[in-house]
């Protein structure tokens, strides 16, 4: 089948940009329900933009590269910050129903920025209204083809060119054709023991773009949440994600004892930068200690109305957060480094391209500022798609096509998925030292030469990647904390 753009994944980025190349003909493949099955739709806070009176993207921009350690691609984060606006408009007449008040959007505020410029939508499930329209407009588009529960297994090239994906259904295996493809497939926290990430963010996107010879950046720079709730059965994967918003509303960290510790570490106590409130639970609990998120007095009782996806989620642990506290433990929450794309979204290898979570354009830095990331699917997925429609379509012909392989079989033993996770949370997780970032390394190459399955020399694959990265980076800096560095990098 052939397309002018083929997209794979269906998030905000991904659905944005596959909006946007309207009327192009465009193929979208993900492997779940559209819209549905990424991260996107678990976004609780919102998405930044200097709508408010007396705010500018020139102060968005500020606070986005303080929050990168200045390591930000500048220009990308000034495109970031200049087209929030327009792209919330365009949000805005997809029909999201964000949260307003009679002057405006209602606007919340979140650590890292200078001026409350959170727009969300029915409180903090921002992520699920953004996607229920975006998904309503997908399959609407009538220049949109939707490949649903379809696992795209490999890239086709031709002399070095991406051509096309072989995608694996239900139905069978099909194979797209398209002088553009663009990966949009997410981040990497299925790699990690904790994550606030859906298992869909296993990196395979990565992957298929690492072994079509795309170069990837920032790989080490990877974002842990330091509050996600700690589950009764101590289970590893998907966690429910506590807002940072909590804590703006007052919400303390305690341990066991019932002490708070964030007041002795860091002048804005629970507010300090994610990062180090992150570090600091993840001490406490190498101390052995319980760390636990205390709202009874500053939620309460206005718990379900301000907060109705954590309520939910602490009830179905058996918890009231109005008088209980959370158990929380930290997180893998965002991967700043991904495929290397340029200022138009390109990688390095020609007809591929990358946009949100997957993509590296440095917007983020070293560490990104809270809701820079639907953000950065909205701006860069809108340019993107923009752009592409403009593109001169070039069909292969059917002598051109490239020889397509049999199937892949993509699947992960559950054991080498366990290793892998654990691996990855010890030795490159919040704290990383040479020491353990080396036998990681070697545990990864004694695991790359058993791999059973592609799925599995992938899956290795970019945790070697990941791991090497942060082994070179010798120096602490944002998200990149290594215990081994003689201190911390601010600039
Ligand atoms: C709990 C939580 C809360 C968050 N809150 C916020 C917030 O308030 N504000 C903010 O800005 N950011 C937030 N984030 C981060 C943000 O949600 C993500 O960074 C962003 O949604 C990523 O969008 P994306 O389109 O790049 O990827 P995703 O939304 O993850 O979409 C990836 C898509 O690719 C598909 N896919 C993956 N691999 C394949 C494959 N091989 N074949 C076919 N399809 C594939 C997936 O199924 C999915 O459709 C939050 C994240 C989480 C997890």
């Amino acid at each position: 089948m052939h397309f002018d753009l083929i997209v794979i994944g269906s998030g905000i980025a991904g659905l944005t940009t596959a909006l946007s190349a309207a009327p192009r003909r465009v193929a979208v493949i993900t492997r779940g329900t559209l819209a549905d099955d990424g991260a996107s739709r678990w976004a609780q806070g919102g998405i930044a933009a200097a709508v408010g009176s007396g705010d500018s993207a020139a102060a968005h921009a500020r606070d986005t590269r303080i929050a990168g350690n200045e390591l930000n691609d500048a220009a990308a984060v000034d495109a970031l910050t200049r087209g929030a606006a327009e792209a919330v408009a365009w949000l805005d007449a997809c029909g999201v129903g964000f949260d307003r008040t009679a002057q405006g959007y209602l606007l919340g505020r979140e650590a890292a920025h200078s001026q409350a410029r959170i727009v969300h939508a029915s409180g903090d499930a921002t992520g699920a209204e953004v996607m229920r329209a975006l998904g309503a407009a997908a399959r609407a588009a009538s220049h949109l083809q939707c490949f649903e529960q379809h696992l795209a297994e490999s890239l086709l090239q031709i002399d070095g060119r991406v051509v096309g994906v072989a995608a694996a259904g239900a139905q069978g295996r099909v194979e797209l054709f398209a002088p553009y493809v663009v990966v949009a497939t997410g981040g990497i926290g299925a790699l990690y023991r904790h994550t606030t990430n859906p298992a869909t963010a296993d990196a395979t996107g990565l992957a298929l773009a690492l072994e079509a010879g795309a170069e990837l950046a920032d790989l080490e720079f990877v974002q842990f949440h330091p509050t996600a709730l700690r589950t009764r059965d101590g289970r590893s994967g998907q966690l429910p994600l506590l807002t940072e918003a909590l804590r703006g509303a007052g919400a303390v960290l305690v341990n066991g004892a019932g002490r708070r510790f964030m007041p002795a570490i860091a002048r804005e106590a629970e507010l300090a930068p994610r990062d180090v409130v992150a570090r600091a639970v993840w001490a406490e609990l190498e101390r052995g200690e319980t760390v636990w998120l205390d709202a009874t007095r500053a939620v309460g009782a206005a718990f379900p109305q301000r907060f109705p996806t954590v309520f939910a989620s602490c009830l179905a642990e058996g918890i009231d957060p109005r008088t209980q506290r959370i158990p929380v433990v930290p997180a893998q929450h965002y991967h700043m480094g991904g495929v290397r794309v340029d200022a138009e979204g390109r990688s390095t290898v020609a007809g591929l391209y990358a946009v949100g979570e997957v993509a590296c354009s440095g917007v983020h830095g070293a560490n990104r500022l809270a809701s820079n990331s639907l953000l950065e699917g909205l701006v860069f997925g809108r340019a993107l798609g923009r752009r592409l429609a403009q593109q001169p379509v070039s069909r292969s012909t059917r002598s051109n096509l490239p020889a397509v392989g049999g199937p892949v079989d993509c699947s992960v033993g559950a054991a080498l998925d366990t290793v892998v996770r654990d691996l990855l949370w010890r030795h490159a997780g919040l704290v990383r030292d040479a020491q353990g970032l080396q036998q990681a390394q070697q545990t990864l190459q004694a695991l790359q030469r058993d791999a059973a399955t592609r799925g599995e020399q992938r899956r290795v694959a970019v945790a070697q990647c990941v791991v090497a990265a942060a082994l070179q980076r010798r120096d602490s800096v944002g998200a990149h904390y290594r215990r081994d560095a003689a201190q911390m990098r601010t600039g």
